[in-house]
């Protein structure tokens, strides 16, 4: 990666923590753009544009690679939408501003990248997987969500919170019992679940 990408990249990590915007780790951006290369990824959606950051990152990883991008929330969106230019990625990463529970896309995707609404992903996994090619993966993002998932439930002390969690326990239930997509998780960032057609 170029020395000036590297730093603009820090400045989008800064943005983010000085922000709260919850965009992936190190650990789970080191993980994703590793399997966009390691997997010659060209075509993805992602679930979950945030400001940007995991998409830009993954079209650095692959300047060949294609990809759309769904955010709901305006004020994040138009960040990643100045972003994208600063990157000059233009042509690279389309964004679409939008719930992506009520967007209409088309094409097929290497991969699918859920990383919006914790309790959505099941809604998102079945709205989705029907545009993903038949070798692509799934990857959803934040299985372990902080930690909260593997905490004795009783310790949790906001009831959203805990509906969240059990959400996600759900969710990855719903995935090991899938009779048409195996699933692999991956302990690294905040968990990651990557999914494939049986
Ligand atoms: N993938 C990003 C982080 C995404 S954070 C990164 O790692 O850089 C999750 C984002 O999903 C938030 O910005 C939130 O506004 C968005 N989101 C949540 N539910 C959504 C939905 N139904 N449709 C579109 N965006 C959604
Ligand atoms: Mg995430």
């Amino acid at each position: 990666m170029s020395g000036n990408n590297y730093f603009m990249l820090k400045e989008l990590k800064d943005y983010a923590k000085e922000n709260n915007v919850p965009i992936m780790n190190d650990e789970g951006i080191d993980f994703l753009t590793t399997f966009v290369i390691k997997n010659s990824i060209e075509s993805i959606l992602e679930i979950g544009t945030a400001i940007g950051f995991s998409a830009i990152s993954m079209a650095l990883a692959n300047p060949q690679a294609k990809i759309v991008t769904i955010e709901r929330d305006e004020e994040r969106y138009l960040e990643a939408v100045k972003n994208i230019k600063k990157f000059d990625l233009e042509n690279n990463i389309t964004l679409l501003f939008n719930d992506a529970l009520e967007t209409n896309i088309t094409g097929e995707y290497d991969l699918i990248f859920i990383d919006a609404a914790k309790g959505q992903n099941r809604k998102f996994f079945e709205k989705f997987a029907r545009f993903l090619k038949p070798h692509g993966f799934i990857i959803t993002d934040n299985m372990k969500f902080h930690g909260y998932v593997d905490k004795d439930e009783a310790t949790i002390k906001s009831r959203n919170l805990r509906g969240l969690v059990r959400k996600i326990k759900e969710y990855r239930t719903f995935l090991e019992e899938n009779e048409n997509y195996e699933t692999t998780f991956y302990d690294v960032g905040d968990g990651v679940a990557v999914s494939t057609p049986k």
